[in-house]
């Protein structure tokens, strides 16, 4: 097993408030949350960052795993925002890759 905190939620080790689980994404909610809906979809498989993403296939299932989820949170009328924070200048805290879905609230722009 590695060492990676996500890893350990996509094999069940860690048990996360999952959202929604199929053979390769796993949704779970922010123990962090920044809005009122704040939810982290993540490839089962282990990819670093965005720079590190090369099937095409597994790039859509995210987005549309995203979109569908926040179908299902209510939050398709006012909108929301979905966010890839990638490597040091991004921000990014996690080296596995994750989509945040961020919504329930007015979002500003541009971020910080
Ligand atoms: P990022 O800054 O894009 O790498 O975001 C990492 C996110 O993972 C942050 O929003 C954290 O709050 C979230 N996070 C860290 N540990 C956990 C955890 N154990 N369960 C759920 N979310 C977590
Ligand atoms: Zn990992």
């Amino acid at each position: 097993m590695t060492d990676c905190l996500f890893c350990k939620m996509a094999a069940g080790v860690i048990k996360p408030d999952t959202v929604y689980e199929d053979n390769k994404v796993l949704a779970f909610r922010d123990i962090n949350p920044q809005a009122p809906v704040h939810i982290l979809v993540i490839p089962k498989t282990h990819v670093a960052t965005l720079d590190e993403l090369d099937d095409a296939e597994l790039a859509g299932h995210l987005l549309l795993t995203a979109a569908r989820l926040a179908r299902e949170e209510g939050l398709s009328e006012n909108g929301y925002r979905t966010v890839f924070n990638c490597k040091r200048h991004g921000g990014q805290e996690v080296y596995h890759l994750h989509l945040h879905i961020l919504g329930g609230r007015q979002l500003h722009w541009p971020p910080g």
